[in-house]
């Protein structure tokens, strides 16, 4: 992210430029994440998953999941974020040790901060004595670069490893059946993202959206066997700008900044697991209770680390926002603990094609979607073997 994100903006030429690359990129990420919840909300109305959920269910469910460690873990770091304020988040954004929060994965944001911060000091000395610095970042992101090029040639074992861990250690498949409904409403919310995506793609990239699902491919495996828009994010940056050919400068900032605040698909799940427990719990919903769940879910997506399970810590202060009593928060979790992790598989993988769609759509508003340019891991291998 920092070579890159250095180097990009370094080349900017232009300041002001920038700062229309940025607006652009804040109003696309949240209008997209309105549509998904608003996906959601209906969806969660029309199928009403929650109704068919018997008493029962809720007392196996509730019996089997309250006291697991790692629900108390979600509701005691969700309780930890609420309290620290709203405007918390701008305060993190401002690293005080940027080199700390470099080997931190969580601080993403900072090193984002820190990178255009440098980018734009780049800019105000001149080129000519900036451009020793951008030779060297320029050639760190090439030299990162070859490295993911490496690390997925080993994509298919690590796929399947991560994934045959997953089912090994999935729940009873009575629990999973129990939930198939309210799963399923997800999935169909998720399946209709997509579906947005092409759409868009195809109307304003003007490109065939097989094209687009093909070449973003690789990262949407990676997002949906890691769960995480963090992890997957070096190689979405890989497929965006070498095989779809958005411009360095673009994807670089468009993409980190996507996969911290932009989650199209926790946002949806997260209207659709908390209208689906106040239906199971009988609770009703009125109409401005809803609309607090599309604020609020907009505000959680951002807020949403990029980390597996993250979207579920968020739900609970969707949750709160809309008064939900706070004694039935660990019987809310417990309800839809049981499926939390395939549906994390794949809200990430929408994640990650929400990011990359912004992305092109961006690039092509600023007339940066260029032609793919990709390099293979052995482009060079002839040169340093004899
Ligand atoms: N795992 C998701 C991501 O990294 C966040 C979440 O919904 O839990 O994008």
């Amino acid at each position: 992210i920092l070579a890159s994100l250095i180097k990009g903006i370094s080349d900017l030429k232009d300041i002001a430029k920038f700062r229309n690359m940025g607006l652009r990129t804040i109003v696309i990420y949240i209008a997209t994440t309105v549509i998904a919840i608003s996906i959601g909300l209906v969806l969660v109305n029309v199928f009403e998953p929650g109704e068919g959920i018997s008493q029962q269910t809720i007392d196996n469910l509730s019996a089997t999941y309250e006291g697991n460690s790692n629900i108390q873990g979600k509701l005691a770091t969700a309780a930890a974020q609420k309290d620290a304020g709203p405007l918390q988040a701008l305060v993190d954004m401002v690293p005080s040790n940027a080199v700390a929060a470099m080997s931190n994965n969580s601080l993403m944001l900072q090193v984002i901060f820190f990178a255009i911060f440098l980018g734009i000091s780049m800019l105000l000395i001149g080129e000519k004595r900036a451009q020793p610095l951008k030779d060297f970042f320029d050639s760190l992101n090439d030299v990162v670069l070859k490295m993911v090029d490496l690390i997925m040639l080993f994509a298919p074992f690590a796929v399947f490893a991560l994934l045959a861990t997953v089912v090994v250690t999935s729940d009873d498949p009575e629990v999973l059946l129990a939930l198939l409904y309210y799963a399923l409403t997800v999935v169909a919310g998720l399946i209709s993202m997509i579906v947005v995506y092409c759409v868009i793609f195809a109307l304003y990239v003007k490109k065939s959206p097989l094209w687009f699902l093909k070449q973003i491919a690789p990262a949407q495996l990676l997002a949906f066997s890691t769960s995480s828009s963090a992890a997957t994010l070096p190689v979405t940056m890989e497929r965006v700008e070498e095989h779809m050919g958005v411009e360095k400068e673009v994807a670089s900032f468009v993409l980190p900044v996507g996969a911290t605040i932009n989650m199209d698909g926790t946002s949806l799940y997260q209207a659709v697991a908390a209208v689906f427990v106040c239906q199971a719990l009988g609770i009703d919903l009125s109409l401005s209770a809803q609309l607090t769940i599309v604020l609020t879910a907009l505000l959680a997506s951002i807020g949403s680390a990029a980390v597996p399970g993250a979207g579920m810590v968020m739900l609970v202060i969707v949750l709160e926002s809309i008064d939900f009593p706070s004694d039935l928060l660990p019987v809310a979790l417990a309800l839809i603990f049981a499926v939390d992790r395939p549906l994390d598989m794949l809200r990430t993988t929408v994640n990650v094609t929400g990011d990359a769609t912004v992305a092109s759509v961006v690039a092509k508003s600023l007339g940066k979607f260029g032609k793919p340019k990709v390099k293979d891991w052995d482009d060079h291998l002839d040169n340093v073997t004899s």
